[in-house]
């Protein structure tokens, strides 16, 4: 279960900066496996529900925010499986295109204070019994580690890897992945002071791992008009879109990094598209985008 439909593809890109730098840029597209289920998301959970359907449970329990990326991908992979799904969700009830999507799954919603939130194990405890299994938020946790090595399975002949990071998960994969390979990973933070993920990461990868955290522009979510103007161009101008949570931190990093000379000429990237692209519906509802004129 859970087996990718296919490999992910990898794609040059091109850009007269990385060009004048020397350096080489590539992007994987995990973003292709399933528009629900995109990317990371896939690679996070293939072996939680191995592990849920072994130790045959029948419900699966998670958490997350009123756009959360994860739990609509919990939400379709359970109706997928036959799993039934519940989520918690932070803050006020509110709907929008992401909560609506998990209820069409089947996905049980129930919206909680950002107090109550904090303590998952106690929302857990109100609705488990023999047939629960918790997920953590953002589907967190030694199994979707595991699932994120497989990213680099079948790369080679790059010096680094890199990746957009909420809560280090995909990028604790890589990153042990990568240093079997010489490769080295690192991670874009999208979020703001959140300095404390180096350490996270290096419990998880069991080394320390870069994380660049001065590409957050302004936080979780966060956006400039020059910013959305960038990944705006880009999509424009090669067809790739990049979300404005995740993939567009990292591509808008990636292009400060290059101009700043931090890759030696004769670098190879590979930039892991993590998918994410449902975020974007927020974007395009935004009755103030001035970027699409
Ligand atoms: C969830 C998500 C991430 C964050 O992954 P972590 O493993 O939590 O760091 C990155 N990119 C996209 C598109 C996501 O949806």
């Amino acid at each position: 279960m859970f087996e990718l439909p296919f490999k992910p593809p990898v794609q040059p890109l091109h850009h007269p900066l990385y060009e004048a730098h020397g350096v080489k840029v590539f992007i994987q597209r995990e973003d292709y496996f399933h528009p629900f289920i995109s990317g990371n998301k896939w690679r996070k959970l293939k072996y939680v529900f191995r592990d849920l359907v072994a130790t045959q449970k029948k419900h699966a329990v998670s958490f997350g925010g009123a756009y959360s990326n994860h739990l609509v991908a919990l939400a379709c992979a359970g109706a997928m499986y036959g799993i039934k799904t519940t989520a918690f969700v932070r803050g006020e009830e509110v709907y929008n295109a992401v909560l609506n999507l998990c209820k069409w799954y089947g996905m049980q919603l129930h919206f909680v204070s950002r107090e109550a939130y904090r303590d998952k194990r106690a929302l857990y405890q109100t609705v488990a019994n023999d047939e629960t299994y918790f997920i953590d938020e953002g589907g967190k946790g030694d199994l979707a580690v595991l699932g994120c090595e497989e990213i680099l399975e079948d790369v080679s002949d790059v010096t680094h890897v890199l990746c957009a990071v909420g809560t280090g998960t995909t990028l604790s994969g890589i990153a042990k992945a990568a240093q079997l390979k010489n490769i080295t990973a690192e991670g874009i933070c999208v979020l703001k002071g959140a300095e404390v993920m180096d350490d996270e990461v290096a419990t998880m990868a069991g080394y320390q791992v870069h994380i660049h955290h001065q590409f957050h522009v302004g936080g979780y979510a966060k956006t400039t008009p020059e910013y959305l103007h960038f990944i705006q161009q880009y999509a424009a101008q090669t067809g790739i879109l990049f979300d404005q949570v995740y993939t567009g931190k990292m591509l808008w990093a990636v292009h400060h990094l290059i101009e700043s000379g931090y890759y030696e000429n004769g670098s190879k990237l590979l930039l892991i598209h993590s998918g994410g692209l449902l975020g974007m519906m927020s974007l395009f509802h935004s009755a103030s985008n001035k970027t699409l004129q």
